[in-house]
Parts: C-alpha cells; structure tokens; sequence
C-alpha cells in the first residue's frame, strides 16, 4: 500500500465513523500518517506513491482507530499548535482551541512592549494563554495557576525554559491572597452540566469544560474576586460559550467599567471583559 491509498483509506474511514467533511478528515489523516512515519506533512505530498513503511503501518492504524472512537488528534500525537507555538496536550487538559487566539490578541493588546507588568492566567491547562503571553511579552511576568495538579504538570513542560512564567496550584484566586495583577485572563469551563455538546467532547477533562447548572458558576466566581486582585485599570478578560456575551456583561457591570465584548474569527461573542476603575 502506498502513501496516497494509506491515507485515501484512513480518511475515508475517518469520514465514516465520524461526522466530519472531507477537507477535514484529509488534514487528520495526513498529520496521523506524518506522526506514525516521522516525517513532515510536505514529505507525504512528495512521496504520494511510495510504499509506506511496513513498520510503520500498525502504528498508523493504531492511531486511526483510536481516531475512530472519537478521540481528539491533539490527543493521539501528544500535541497541538497554538498561537504559532506547539503545545504539549494529553487528556488532563482541553485541547488548545483557535478561538481561544482572541483572548492571546486582546491580552497583548493592552501590555507594554516594554515595563513591568503582572497579568494573571486562571485555570491555565496546558499553559497555552499564559505562555503565549509570556513568550510575546518578555518585560511582562505571568502567574499561571490551575486547580489540577497534573495539568500544572504539562503546563509547567510547556513553560520550560521561559523565564517570565511562574506556575502555581490554585483553585482560582485561593492561593493567591494579597496578589494584585495589571491583566486577568482565563479561559474557564463554561459549558452548562448536561449540555448537549459534551457528548462531542468526552474525551476531555469535565473540570475544564463544566460549571454549574448555567455553566456560569466559574465565571461568576471570577468577576466576583477579580477587583480584589486588580491593580486600578487594571483589565479583566476571559472567554465564554456562544451564547453568554450578555449575562457576562451584566455580571460584569456589577464589579467593573468599559464592559464589552469581543467577537471571534466566526462572528461569534467570545471574550468579555472589564476594567478596574483607576483612584
Ligand atoms: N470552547 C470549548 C467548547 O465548547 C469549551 C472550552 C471551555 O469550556 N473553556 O468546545
């Protein structure tokens, strides 16, 4: 079997089993079949005809079938490209989503190239907010914190080697008392208990996805601490569902000034915010 019939095979397979279009179900099965070789996906263009590598071949099926089960591809090779960075990703945290960019964008949006200055990032799995944002804003330092133990493990190895990112295990501000910070971040769970998109999303860690009955319980948690731990003017941004853009601006409004929302690539309300009035 060769290169092309491989991943003709796999994909078709994939498109079975799983409620996906071509076009997607393509770009899994070349990244499955790069991984199983150890190639890159450009190598896999130009040897479309090659025999793959018989070795090679139980793994690649090993890994299409664990496809077919649904689990997430993050999760099968171990990694997932954020912000143009590549993150080590295993089923203690959430795959890194690209909507989650717009919270990265806004974040350095409002710190100085340049100066000191302290932004927090709660709940960080794998660490993908809080790095990028630290890897962009070398002047800037980041606490990144995390209920999960074993999340903070793998946030902690995508942090290696960056100086500006320290990593604490927190249930939110818990551990945090008397800290104040320029810049609040998180992307929270905020997905309703027995929603229905969670059949989707079972492969992942419940702790990161739910919140409460409303799937605001984090959120509200979280607007109602963060002016405890904000600098004046300092902001508050964080992610939320599709459909949570106005009860966000509410609670926040309760708490903070220059409430808004931002939309993402897909014009959907996707992070809320606020700011600590100054004096
Ligand atoms: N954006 C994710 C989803 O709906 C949920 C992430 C989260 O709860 N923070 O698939």
């Amino acid at each position: 079997m060769n290169v092309a019939q491989a991943l003709k095979l796999a994909a078709d397979r994939m498109a079975r089993a799983l409620d996906l279009d071509a076009a997607s179900v393509g770009v899994e099965a070349r990244a499955l079949l790069a991984s199983a070789l150890s190639v890159g996906r450009a190598w896999l263009i130009a040897h479309a005809t090659d025999p793959v590598d018989p070795e090679a071949l139980p793994k690649f099926e090993a890994m299409v079938e664990r496809r077919l089960t649904g689990e997430p591809v993050a999760y099968i090779l171990g990694c997932r490209e954020f912000y143009g960075i590549g993150f080590k990703v295993t089923k203690e945290v959430l795959v890194p989503r690209p909507e989650t960019e717009l919270l990265v964008d806004l974040a350095l949006e409002r710190i100085p190239e340049q100066g000191a200055f302290r932004v927090l990032d709660l709940g960080t799995g794998s660490g993908i907010v809080g790095i990028s944002v630290a890897r962009h804003r070398q002047r800037a330092t980041v606490t990144a914190v995390d209920k999960s133990a074993s999340a903070l493990a793998v946030a902690k190895q995508n942090g290696e080697g960056l100086g500006n990112i320290r990593f604490v295990e927190s249930d939110w501000f818990a551990a945090l008392q008397g800290e104040k910070f320029d810049l609040i971040l998180s992307n929270p769970p905020y997905i309703a208990e027995g929603d229905a998109h969670l059949a989707n999303l079972k492969f992942e860690p419940a702790l990161a996805l739910t919140s409460g009955k409303d799937g605001l319980d984090a959120i509200r948690n979280i607007i109602e601490a963060a002016p405890h731990h904000l600098e004046p003017g300092g902001w508050l941004l964080f992610e939320h569902g599709y459909d949570q853009g106005e009860i966000c601006r509410e609670l926040l409004s309760e708490k903070l000034a220059e409430v808004g929302s931002w939309q993402d690539l897909s014009g959907i309300e996707r992070v809320s915010g606020g700011r600590l009035t100054a004096g």
